[in-house]
């Protein structure tokens, strides 16, 4: 477990809190949530005459005005150090009435909690040193998860696979900084100093995983956000049937005359867990109609913000300019996927080789097409360490900012600098990969000096 943060520690109450741990409304249980030092008395007066036992659910009743029964609960103590906060943690499963929870909460109350603010049980387990920074956000990744994929990548981080490759990149970093120390504090010890190619060995090594971490933020991002599917091309190609056949679902008007699709419509689905913002888009063209001509605005705006465009084109026809002329546009801001539509039809196309055929009627080339999408949101996870991505984009930012002080020390190694002033740019490189797990390393610094350095005195 990682050490209590010293300067955050003192933040934590000798106060015990309750909160709610389900969601409010009716529903067949509902879990009441206490931390801290009261917890267990607490629970003694809420639901008398039982000895609560570490982690062993007892079944017990609810009492109200001192004697009469309300609800048949299950109290679960799990006993502190070895619990979710750190603390001692109760939590009772009553029946989900409002009325019934409300009493609960509000005699716990009378009896010495306080409520909890959003997150404080999840802040003191950081706090008391159960988790790190990293697996508490984590946490929140988790319980907002709308996709397995999601929940799978979050109960990953929450399990510290992230964590420790951070702690692996940082004792790196530790080493290199005590090395240098190390050289300057006892020079007349006979350390060897470390050289200049030496230092850049190892500075190499750093920036390398940093920057590895820093980069998968764009799959991460895409893991939690979302990855954003424009639909494009001429009126009647079939973007809106494609569109609802993508999302299995009837959420565009189909029509045959052209031009129906006269505004921008999106709809999320999840394609094998990545969630994806499908954008239906109006049909590209000239047009004297002003509404429809709004629409094709917006389609082209759309372009602008999507992570990828699909380019539709009609397979029973020949492919027109403006077929051309929206690919080679479409080229310009995103690496477009051509689809050809219609495949169930004659076949009369000429032009761009599309990357995959379909028809949006009879469902042919469908699922492929849903595979390559995915595909290529994911281009580049193959690369990527399992479970090692940052989502966060406190956790990016704190990552690039390591990485501009990493280039600072490159620059300066390569200038010969003093070794005082190179170790103030790696610090300054340290401190916001500490930052990220909410971490302190001036001691395993000292640590590392003091043991691989062997110096004896
Ligand atoms: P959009 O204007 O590009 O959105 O096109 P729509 O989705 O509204 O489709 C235009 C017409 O093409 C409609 O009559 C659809 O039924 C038809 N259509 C769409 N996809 C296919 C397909 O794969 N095969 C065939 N045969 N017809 C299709």
């Amino acid at each position: 477990m990682p050490p209590i943060n010293p300067n955050l520690s003192a933040a934590i109450g000798d106060d015990t809190i309750v909160a709610l741990s389900t969601a409010r409304g009716r529903s067949a249980i509902g879990i009441i949530r206490l931390s801290g030092p009261q917890a267990v008395s607490i629970t003694n007066s809420l639901v008398p005459k039982q000895r609560f036992q570490p982690r062993t659910a007892i079944l017990g009743n609810l009492i109200h005005d001192q004697h009469e029964t309300l609800d048949q609960v299950l109290v679960t103590l799990f006993a502190g150090p070895a619990s979710y906060t750190g603390e001692d943690v109760v939590e009772i499963s009553c029946h989900g009435s409002l009325p019934v929870l409300h009493y609960t909460i509000e005699r716990a109350l009378e009896l010495g909690a306080r409520l909890a603010e959003p997150g404080e049980f999840t802040r003191r387990a950081y706090l008391n040193g159960r988790m790190d920074l990293v697996q508490a956000e984590a946490v929140k990744d988790l319980i907002d998860s709308t996709t397995l994929y999601q929940a799978h990548i979050a109960a990953r981080q929450t399990s510290g696979a992230l964590s420790a490759e951070l702690r692996h990149v940082k004792q790196k970093l530790v080493e290199l900084i005590s090395m240098l120390e190390a050289g300057i504090d006892f020079a007349e010890d006979d350390i060897a100093v470390a050289s200049g190619p030496e230092i850049l060995e190892k500075l190499e090594s750093v920036r390398e995983r940093v920057t590895r971490l820093a980069k998968g933020f764009e799959i991460g991002k895409i893991v939690r956000d979302g990855f954003k599917l424009a639909i494009l091309g001429r009126p009647n190609v079939g973007k809106s049937s494609l569109f609802n056949c993508l999302l299995e679902s009837n959420r565009a008007i189909v029509h045959e005359v052209a031009g129906t699709t006269r505004d921008v419509i999106s709809e999320s689905a999840s394609f094998e867990g990545i969630p994806v913002e499908l954008i239906d888009t109006a049909g590209i063209r000239t047009t004297p109609d002003s509404v429809e001509s709004e629409g094709v605005q917006r389609s082209w705006q759309s372009l602008a913000g999507a992570d990828c465009a699909l380019v539709v084109v009609d397979l029973s026809q020949q492919a027109t300019n403006e077929d051309h002329a929206l690919w080679e546009q479409a080229k310009k801001s995103s690496s477009p996927l051509l689809v050809g539509n219609k495949q169930d039809l004659d076949e009369s196309y000429q032009g761009n080789i599309p990357t995959i055929k379909v028809s949006a009627k009879t469902g042919f080339g469908i699922e492929n097409l849903r595979n390559k999408i995915r595909e290529y949101a994911l281009s580049g996870l193959d690369t990527m360490q399992e479970g090692s991505f940052v989502t966060n984009i406190r956790q990016e930012r704190l990552l690039r900012e390591s990485l501009l002080a990493l280039d600072k020390a490159t620059e300066a190694t390569n200038q010969q600098v003093p070794h005082e002033m190179l170790l103030l740019d790696l610090y300054e490189a340290l401190q916001p990969l500490d930052a990220i797990t909410g971490s302190t390393t001036m001691d395993d610094i000292l640590e590392q000096i003091f043991t691989t350095f062997c110096i004896g005195k």
